[in-house]
């Protein structure tokens, strides 16, 4: 069963996928950017709940810093946007709308949009485990 992500009412919806620097950077300016724009919801899909500086990631291996110094939580980087943990499995670009997959039991959703951002280092082939960003539904 696939369960739809409601919509507020009369509210534009913006969806981004990919919680990496594109997808949250992305988000961060829209956020700053609509502040005072009521009209807008922001929505942000990645598989993990958290952000990953990876510039600094040699220093985890070399024991020179805590995995915690690296790592920042979504929703405590991104406190007006809603964030869906899950995996996007399907961009149907005709009819603006994601499939996602989500919790334990890989729970089906839907999520509609009027505009979206795709940042899942869909410009890279060096991530290729995200059939939705290489498949050709868009
Ligand atoms: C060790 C290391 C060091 C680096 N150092 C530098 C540096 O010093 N300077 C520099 O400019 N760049 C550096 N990079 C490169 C930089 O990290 C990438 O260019 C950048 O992360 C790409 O951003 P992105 O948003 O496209 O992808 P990512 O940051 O990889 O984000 C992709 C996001 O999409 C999510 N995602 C993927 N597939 C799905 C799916 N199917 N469903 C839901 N979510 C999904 C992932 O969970 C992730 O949150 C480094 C990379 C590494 C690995």
């Amino acid at each position: 069963m696939v369960v739809q992500v409601k919509r507020r009412r009369r509210k534009k919806r913006i969806v981004v996928l990919g919680g990496g620097f594109g997808g949250v950077y992305a988000a961060i300016h829209l956020e700053k950017l609509l502040a005072r724009v009521d009209a807008v919801e922001i929505f942000l899909v990645s598989q993990d709940n958290f952000f990953l500086f990876t510039p600094m990631l040699h220093e985890i291996a070399a024991s020179d810093l805590e995995i915690t110094n690296i790592v920042n939580p979504l929703r405590k980087l991104l406190r007006k946007v809603e964030v869906l943990v899950g995996e996007v499995n399907e961009i149907d670009l005709p009819n603006k709308r994601v499939l996602i997959s989500r919790g334990y039991r890989n729970h089906s959703q839907e999520i509609d949009y009027d505009h979206h951002e795709i940042a899942s280092r869909c410009h890279s082939a060096a991530r290729s485990n995200s059939p939705a960003f290489g498949r050709g539904k868009f």
